[in-house]
């Protein structure tokens, strides 16, 4: 069974960009409430920031003030909190966090993101010492550049990023990526839904984001033990944003489309 994990601090206000709202949150808890369990993460500590970024880097956050600090921290937490629970029960979980995190390389954020939410959770792992390799999958329509700065020359992790496929090859090359991955201890999706139909990029529905999911679902269950998580990324039409997440979910559950017409069409 997937899991959610989500934290009221997520609908906080916050200094950002206009279209990084709390509605996003809204619109996908709105979807899934009372379809799955629902885990409430601790904040980041600072040991665990620090494995993917400098220190100057968090001073630099602290000086967007106390509110940006705080969203900060705990959407990291987040992404650390699904990493661990899908680390060790084996099930896949979807953290519904914001701000996102892609955009944060080691001393810079930006893009609306701070901290980089998939590196503090993948490094967390990482470095404990169980786990020694890891496939982390950016589907967002922007380039994780962040992401891909902080993993740079790193071996243990095998990153695909999306963004730069042709649009009538987005999935095909998520599918590509997973079928010659070697195995893994666990897969990170940097799961941002700006690419859906309705959204900035205009080209994915939400039997595409299924498709996604599923493919996802497959490759981790015979490549890393089942263990896969999910973490938001991007994603601003607040009224679409929360059918597509759920559409993906149920694919990274294994499970058909059995919804509606209006869900299963975008
Ligand atoms: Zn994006």
């Amino acid at each position: 069974m997937l899991k959610v994990v989500f934290h009221e601090g997520y609908l906080a206000r916050y200094p950002t960009g206009a279209v990084e709202t709390p509605a996003r949150i809204r619109s996908i808890m709105g979807n899934i409430k009372g379809r799955y369990e629902v885990i409430t993460p601790e904040p980041a500590a600072t040991e665990d920031l620090l494995r993917a970024h400098t220190p100057d880097h968090l001073v630099q956050v602290q000086l967007e003030g106390k509110a940006v600090r705080e969203a900060a921290a705990l959407a990291a937490g987040g992404a650390l909190c699904a990493a661990r629970l899908a680390a060790s029960a084996g099930h896949p979980v979807f953290a519904a966090v914001r701000p996102p995190g892609h955009h944060a390389g080691r001393n810079r954020f930006g893009g609306f993101c701070f901290f980089n939410n998939m590196a503090v959770a993948v490094l967390a792992l990482l470095d404990n010492g169980a786990f020694s390799r890891a496939a982390v999958i950016d589907f967002d329509m922007h380039r994780g550049d962040g992401t891909a700065e902080i993993f740079a020359g790193d071996s243990r992790v095998a990153l695909l990023d999306v963004s730069s496929a042709e649009k009538n090859h987005f999935i095909e090359k998520i599918e590509d990526f997973l079928e010659a991955l070697p195995t893994v201890d666990i897969i990170g999706v940097s799961a941002g839904f700006d690419m859906h139909l309705k959204d900035w990029g205009g080209l994915l529905t939400n039997r595409d984001y299924h498709r996604i999911g599923r493919a996802v679902a497959d490759a981790a269950r015979k490549k890393a033990a089942g263990r896969v998580f999910a973490v938001l990324e991007g994603g601003y039409m607040p009224h679409d944003l929360g059918k597509a997440v759920l559409a993906f979910c149920v694919g990274l559950e294994g499970k058909d489309l059995l919804e509606p017409t209006h869900m299963a069409r975008s």
